[in-house]
């Protein structure tokens, strides 16, 4: 008997022990979750559409860009602005416009950007580098050998770039500031950079108003067939279309006729976007939301709050959110523009709100790393 009991004591003892052990696991699984949770932050957004630098070539130092990202922004594009406002003295005098709309002297193509960008990401630990995707912006889309300044970009920085961009055929005060011959939509030159953009992998991302200033109430955007048909040439290129095609005052409003006050301000741009966004002939065509003045647009009424986010809900993997901020001070000018949209995170589904917030930027450009990696092995010769 006293064997007997001694042994169900023993069973009982080791049926104990087995369960603390199982609970000391679940226990430790739990912890491990939790420190691997934070180790990594829920990141709010990626930034598809970031400038380091400024008109002038001056900005945020890098490292202090990583701070500002920290534990809110996962990823980010990063760029400057390919064109160089001139100082002209006999335009401003002492005067040093940091700003294109400061002067009346030319903007010119500042090719040094890249060199820029490149050492800079260069300059962090892997682990950062990890988190941005530079892309090279100074070329003159107007000439046909801007192709081969982005081929030597990719020979002299390999293992940098994932993409080419944000760079500017139409854009309000700017184009016609441009030195040289204004950029087009029609222009071989820029044919030839979307191809080769297909060609190494490179994601792109372009802006381009979708109308002139001022246009006419209701009549069809002007630029809208010739962007159409030169984003129907590249169906092998991943593009991005930066603002959705909109600008500082080419208002959605502009392309259709109501416009009376309490009237809803914009169905047109909204059709024009959501046509895109249903051709076959233009699956290779994502659109960021980057810019206060776009989020200015969708946040202007509970109505277009509304249709804004119907739109986004319905073509969830076609959106990406970015910031455009330049040269950014402090994390609070970063999640400024990403708040402006809050009225309307809200009113999307999970699935949306994730991958215009994150899922797609990673989508993209993860895709792109790989290919333009595999390009510059292909392609490029160790120095
Ligand atoms: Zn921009």
């Amino acid at each position: 008997m006293a064997t007997r009991v001694g042994f169900r004591t023993r069973l009982r003892v080791l049926a104990m022990v087995a369960l603390i052990a199982v609970i000391a696991g679940d226990g430790r699984f739990a912890l491990a979750q939790e420190k691997k949770h934070a180790s990594a932050p829920e990141y709010l957004f990626n930034d598809s559409h970031f400038h380091l630098t400024n008109y002038i070539q001056k900005g945020t130092d890098i490292h202090r860009y990583l701070d500002i990202m920290g534990d809110v922004v996962g990823r980010s594009t990063l760029f400057g602005i390919p064109l160089q406002q001139e100082w002209s003295y006999a335009n401003s005098g002492d005067f040093a416009p940091t700003y294109y709309l400061q002067t009346d002297a030319p903007l010119y193509y500042y090719s040094f950007t890249d060199a820029y960008i490149a050492r800079a990401y260069q300059s962090l630990p892997k682990e950062q580098q990890a988190r941005l995707d530079p892309m090279i912006t100074g070329f003159n889309p107007a000439d046909m050998y801007a192709v081969d300044h982005i081929r030597r970009v990719l020979e002299l920085f390999p293992g940098v770039f994932s993409g080419i961009g944000e760079f500017t055929i139409h854009k309000e005060f700017v184009s016609s500031k441009v030195a040289g011959e204004t950029a087009s939509l029609t222009n071989p030159a820029l044919d030839r950079i979307m191809d080769f953009a297909a060609e190494a992998g490179l994601a792109v991302i372009i802006h381009n108003d979708i109308d002139m200033p001022f246009a006419k109430v209701g009549t069809e955007p002007v630029y809208l067939t010739q962007m159409k048909g030169m984003l129907r040439r590249h169906p092998n290129t991943t593009i991005i279309w930066a603002h959705t095609g909109l600008g500082r005052v080419v208002h959605p409003s502009q392309s259709q006729a109501t416009s009376e006050p309490g009237v809803e301000r914009s169905p047109a741009h909204r059709e024009i976007v959501a046509d895109i966004l249903s051709d076959p002939t233009l699956r290779h065509v994502c659109f960021d939301i980057s810019w206060d003045e776009v989020a200015k647009y969708a946040i202007s009424s509970p109505e277009i709050e509304k249709r804004t986010a119907q739109l986004l809900n319905s073509y969830p993997d076609r959106f990406l959110f970015g910031t455009d901020n330049v040269a950014p001070p402090d994390q609070a000018t970063q999640l400024r523009v990403y708040h402006l949209w809050d009225p309307i995170w809200a009113q999307l589904t999970p699935d949306a709100s994730f991958k215009i917030r994150r899922g797609n930027y990673e989508r993209i450009f993860d895709a792109a790393r790989v290919k333009v990696r595999a390009w510059e092995k292909a392609n490029v010769k160790p120095m």
